[in-house]
């Protein structure tokens, strides 16, 4: 059998984890917490990031900080999780779903500025599958409507995007706030986990509040106020110092993950493009603005029906691919507070895109298996 997805474990997980046991301090914000925190912030130049339990908890200490309240308005594009759209939700926010572009799942930067009223707050790019959105387009909307950009960059880690002025950026360094996902299915992981990357000054001291159930304890344990307590809204967002651990294994071993998994991607790619000959789908695009971090490797069908034979015939030889994003806009929960909107292009993504197999330890005798079972549908 082969799976959708294999968690890759490094090794020493569990080492970092009995350590961390066993140095008698196991609640949040510990030395795990710091290493992974500050590797992160130089390694791409984050301002401040702040493990969390989660992308979606990062995503909603956005909407905490961001003050989104109700009839606050935010362009969300449909085809994505549900937790991009459901942490805004929470806070009181009307969706104002995008389509995508016709050549990437990603919103389409060019069917943002028509959807901005006068009530909107915020636009969420979703980096797809670690491949940018076109940021030098949608941070350029949005300081002309006086808006803030949250990235979701769940997908997105070690990937970058090269603007207009030649600069490499990491993903989830360009918005204002960005978050990121260490969930099993991601590159990098923890089980469950996630990241708040702050990348504006005026939201730093209030992150580490709203992080630790609205008080000052950051500050207090810094000595920079003598005594702690509650002085804001917020939540219990961080991780244990066990996910954290975890995590730094995790780290420590990313640029041979992240090398390993593009290797993997790229035989993938040359091994199905003679398939693409069969007109029956297309293969992913990467535009020349971004990175590809090898988060995905995914077909868009040209039919629903292609896709379902071929999920089918890949089940029968026993493997598993995906579809995924049933679009937010018809959800069951949303479609009647949506506007009616016709999104053509984020429609035909549900009902076409196909990920296959994509994991550390796929073998190349696994992916010619998968692929042979593509060149035989004709
Ligand atoms: C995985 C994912 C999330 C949610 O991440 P969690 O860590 O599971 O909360 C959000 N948005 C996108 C685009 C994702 O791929």
């Amino acid at each position: 059998m082969i799976p959708f997805n294999k968690p890759y474990l490094t090794g020493k997980e569990t080492l970092y984890i009995e350590d961390a046991v066993k140095s008698g301090k196991i609640s949040g914000n510990g030395k795990y917490t710091k290493l992974c925190q500050d590797y992160f912030q130089s390694r791409y130049n984050f301002k401040k990031c702040l493990l969390t339990t989660s992308c979606t908890d990062a995503l909603e200490m956005c909407a905490i900080l961001l003050n989104i309240e109700p009839g606050d308005e935010v362009i969300i594009p449909s085809y994505t999780f549900v937790s991009t759209a459901l942490a805004f939700v929470r806070q009181g926010a009307k969706i104002v779903f995008a389509d995508s572009r016709a050549d990437h799942p990603g919103i389409d930067e060019n069917k943002i500025e028509e959807l901005i009223t006068n009530k909107t707050k915020l636009i969420i790019p979703v980096h797809y599958a670690g491949v940018a959105c076109d940021m030098d387009k949608i941070m350029a909307i949005a300081g002309k409507y006086n808006l803030f950009v949250v990235e979701d960059a769940a997908q997105a880690i070690d990937s970058f995007y090269t603007g207009a002025d030649g600069v490499k950026r990491a993903l989830g360094s360009i918005g204002h706030l960005s978050a990121f996902s260490f969930h099993e299915t991601k590159n990098i992981i923890s089980g469950e986990g996630g990241m708040l990357c702050i990348n504006d000054e005026r939201f730093v001291k209030r992150s580490e509040i709203i992080w630790e159930k609205g008080t000052n304890r950051a500050e207090f344990f810094r000595g920079e106020v003598n005594k702690y307590g509650w002085v804001d809204t917020g939540s219990s967002f961080l991780p244990s110092e066990i996910i954290a651990a975890f995590l730094w294994a995790q780290i420590e071993n990313l640029d041979d993950i992240q090398k390993k998994r593009k290797e993997i991607w790229e035989q993938y790619y040359n091994l199905l493009k003679p398939a693409e000959l069969s007109n029956n789908f297309k293969l992913s695009e990467i535009p020349d603005y971004a990175t590809n971090n090898a988060h995905m490797n995914y077909l868009v069908c040209n039919t629903l029906e292609y896709r379902a034979d071929l999920i089918n015939r890949l089940k029968s030889e026993g493997i598993l691919a995906v579809f995924h994003y049933l679009a937010l806009h018809k959800s069951e929960f949303y479609k009647e507070k949506h506007d009616g909107r016709e999104l053509p292009e984020c429609d035909r993504y549900a009902d076409c895109l196909l990920r296959l197999p994509m994991y550390y330890e796929l073998s190349k005798a696994e992916m010619e298996q998968i692929v042979s079972v593509i060149f035989e549908i004709k």
